[in-house]
């Protein structure tokens, strides 16, 4: 069984990807060719934003996005522990500080509540209030921005956490991942906030065959700054250089196989939610197994299904026997990213992000992908509830 199985969406579309890639062959514009503007222009259509700019990854939208900001040295950039490591990999790589914020322990998105202290404990420096890094700037520490993640595909609560960035002065970068496709209060994501970054790694819900990712704006003069960092800074030409960028460019190729790719994404967004919905069917109320929380109003896009064990030991033993059944598992993520060696430098301690850390002792993901058969689900349930049955 697999995990993700991209191979049965290959089959389905196989000869649209040829297709799309023979163009590209015969056109031979790699770089900026016009299935990069075709990709931006259906996906803003999509999110509805007026701006979406393609880029070379997930983790470059979220570097270009900052530095559409000038974040650098001395700027604090609150953020989730509970996240893949390049939500906060981008802000360092700046200069800048993150600064964590624990999550809530039903979606795992960044909890509102706890920002607000951060902010508060941030200005007055006072880390009784809120756990803070150590500072490596000889000024204070000014707060600039806030990254918040849609985890495995459900979004943050953008209401609370654009009405608290509003009221402090910071700009709001949703890292949008995982959850292209999804909703939240009848807005799609990648139109929550004021920059909305997404990634096309191979294994997200919209994925390429290489790297690739887009940052969505309604903010016309931070779409033209991105546009130009992503081209080493270029201004009027590509010659002339304004500012010092990157190289950032989405391949012209990977644009025309995401453009086949994205004529069957609706309705595979529909099949991920189809099979979360039978999942949780079968799997809710099993004591001691605790299946995802999707709030009202909000909808998830499943890059993964999560459940939660009893605790550690407890999901060793489960993974264990889900493999002997042949049904492969994945822990997302087994450290927070305070625990993480890369940012020991910033001093926190165990302990500080309480329900991140206890989370990523519980969680493990089960196989998610819109073609996963009737039989294979059923083995799937079938196995969880035998293990539950058995340690009730
Ligand atoms: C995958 C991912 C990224 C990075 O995307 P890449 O395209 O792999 O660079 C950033 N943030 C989150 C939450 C992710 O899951």
């Amino acid at each position: 069984m697999h995990f993700i199985d991209l191979q049965a969406q290959q089959n389905l579309i196989r000869d649209k990807i040829e297709e799309n890639i023979k163009k590209v062959l015969n056109h031979g514009k790699y770089i900026m060719g016009p299935e990069v503007y075709e990709l931006e222009k259906r996906l803003a259509e999509y999110v509805e934003v007026n701006n979406a700019i393609a880029c070379s990854s997930g983790t470059d939208a979220l570097l270009l996005a900052l530095m559409a900001y000038d974040v650098g040295p001395g700027d604090v950039i609150f953020t989730t522990p509970f996240t893949f490591i390049a939500t906060a990999e981008v802000i360092s790589l700046l200069g800048a500080t993150p600064v964590f914020v624990d999550i809530d322990p039903e979606t795992y998105n960044i909890d509102p509540d706890k920002l607000e202290q951060a902010i508060k404990a941030l200005k007055s420096n006072d880390s009784s209030v809120h756990p803070l890094p150590i500072t490596h700037h000889p000024s204070p520490m000014i707060p600039k921005g806030i990254i918040a993640v849609d985890l495995f595909g459900l979004p943050a609560d953008y209401d609370n956490i654009n009405k608290i960035a509003k009221e402090n002065g910071l700009f709001v970068i949703e890292d949008g991942a995982q959850s292209f496709g999804a909703e939240y209060k009848g807005k799609k994501t990648g139109s929550l906030a004021d920059i909305c970054c997404t990634s096309f790694f191979p294994a997200k819900p919209l994925g390429g065959y290489g790297d690739g990712g887009m940052c969505f704006t309604n903010n016309k003069e931070k779409a033209q700054k991105i546009q130009s960092l992503l081209v080493h800074g270029k201004g009027t030409e590509k010659y002339d250089n304004v500012r010092t960028g990157i190289n950032g460019r989405l391949d012209t190729i990977q644009a025309a196989i995401l453009l086949a790719k994205f004529d069957i994404f609706p309705n595979e967004v529909q099949l991920r939610n189809q099979l979360a919905q039978n999942y949780t069917d079968s799997l809710k109320d099993l004591s001691p197994i605790t299946c995802p929380a999707i709030p009202d109003d909000y909808s998830s896009t499943w890059a993964q299904y999560s459940l939660l064990s009893e605790n550690e030991t407890a999901r060793i033993s489960i993974q264990k026997q889900l493999k002997d059944n042949d049904i492969p598992t994945a822990i997302y993520y087994p450290k927070s990213l305070h625990q993480q060696t890369a940012f020991h430098y910033l001093g926190y301690n165990n302990g500080d992000f309480p329900v991140s850390e206890d989370i990523s002792k519980k969680i493990f993901s089960i196989p998610m992908h819109p073609y996963l058969d009737a039989k294979s689900q059923n083995t799937i349930t079938e196995a969880i509830k035998a293990y539950a049955n058995r340690h009730k």
